[in-house]
């Protein structure tokens, strides 16, 4: 790393290190090792082919799991320099955090969900986890990725407490109610930043959202005036785009000078004054915050529910309801393939490793196994 860490960034020195002691790597720290392993995942090279919110084969210019992984972790990385964290841990953070994603986005995730109801539920972020403990299957000595401890924590960023519990040492934060690194605080606000911005990209791209009513937005429409009179030639396209960068700059710089501001005023002496905080120490200002929020809650409204992103939404929901039901009452030589004992799994073990196997899947798969599956 070539700037000096904050005293309360994570250090690999102080690290919780791995499950399994590994010898040093020789030409990468521990945290650019995770990195580099998640970059090499299978999990990770399937993220091109799913949806964040456009069902992956509707355009090739709107961003998959895979871009939105990226950008969170450029914008990530970003802040993470200015406030001298571990830029190589909030990079390996960032880029595993969806990892655990189905196909089809959240409405992939809340069907998949509802069909493991009776069997422990589904959640995204925890499989993400799950992801990098236990289905990644490439090395010998260990399942998983074995990756360090701070990079594990990041990417479970919410748990209910249900599975808190069973998680151990990484599930008692949620219990004990205590704060993860900064630089776990900082990839989660990331993600939430970067949605919301390219969300909007692709919503105008697509024709589902218009300037106008963009322009209802505060954050938006205060820099849309600005660009507007700075670039009166400009087509809507380059104005929209030139507002969102306006936009994304300035939230980052809120984020990035009001969690200064905070760790001047605590003054954290090591991660642990960091870990033992009440709230995040990573904060957009309140006035940002309520704006960001209202950029969050128009995407909900206008984009998220409608009704051409409701119509894939129906569909994908009823292709993964019928892949689960199929797979828990057929025999299919595709799961015995996926898991070589599943016949003798008693029915709870049969749908988790189902609910993996779904989970797992690209959108254009399980388009595919539901055609071959459903005649
Ligand atoms: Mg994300």
């Amino acid at each position: 790393m070539s700037k000096k860490l904050a005293i309360y960034a994570v250090q690999q020195e102080l690290s919780k290190g791995r499950e399994i002691n590994e010898p040093n790597p020789k030409l990468r720290n521990e945290f650019q090792r995770d990195r580099d392993r998640i970059i090499h995942s299978s999990a990770f090279r399937r993220l091109v082919y799913k949806t964040q919110v456009f069902v992956n084969h509707e355009g090739d210019l709107y961003r998959t799991r895979l871009t939105h992984s990226l950008e969170v972790s450029q914008i990530a990385r970003t802040i993470a320099s200015s406030l001298q964290l571990n830029e190589p841990l909030i990079e390996a953070i960032t880029l595993a955090h969806d990892l655990g994603h189905t196909p089809f986005g959240h409405a992939g995730q809340d069907e998949l969900n509802k069909c493991m109801k009776d069997f422990g539920g589904f959640e995204h972020n925890l499989q993400s986890l799950r992801v990098v403990e236990h289905l990644e299957n490439r090395y010998v000595e260990f399942n998983g990725l074995n990756l360090m401890y701070e990079t594990r924590e990041g990417i479970l960023k919410h748990c209910s407490k249900k599975n808190a519990k069973r998680l151990g040492g990484l599930g008692e934060r949620f219990l004990k109610k205590y704060q993860p690194s900064l630089e776990a605080q900082i990839a989660d606000i990331a993600d939430a930043i970067t949605y919301n911005h390219h969300d909007i990209d692709d919503g105008f791209r697509a024709g589902l959202l218009t300037s106008k009513q963009l322009r209802e937005v505060r954050l938006f429409g205060r820099f849309n005036s600005d660009v507007k009179e700075k670039y009166p030639h400009a087509s809507e396209r380059q104005l929209v785009h030139e507002t969102l960068r306006r936009m994304v700059d300035f939230v980052i710089n809120d984020l990035i000078l009001n969690t200064s501001h905070i760790i001047s005023n605590i003054q954290p002496k090591n991660i642990n004054e960091i870990r033992n905080q009440k709230h995040y120490i990573a904060q957009l200002t309140d006035k940002t915050k309520q704006e960001h929020y209202e950029l969050k809650k128009f995407l909900r409204e206008h984009l998220y529910k409608h009704k051409t992103v409701q119509k894939m939404t129906d569909r994908a929901k009823i292709m993964v309801k019928f892949l689960f039901s199929n797979y828990m009452t057929n025999k299919d030589k595709k799961i015995n393939e996926f898991h070589h004992n599943f016949d003798q799994l008693d029915e709870s073990d049969k749908a988790r490793v189902i609910a993996d196997y779904i989970a797992g899947m690209t959108d254009r798969f399980a388009i595919s196994e539901y055609n071959r599956l459903v005649q």
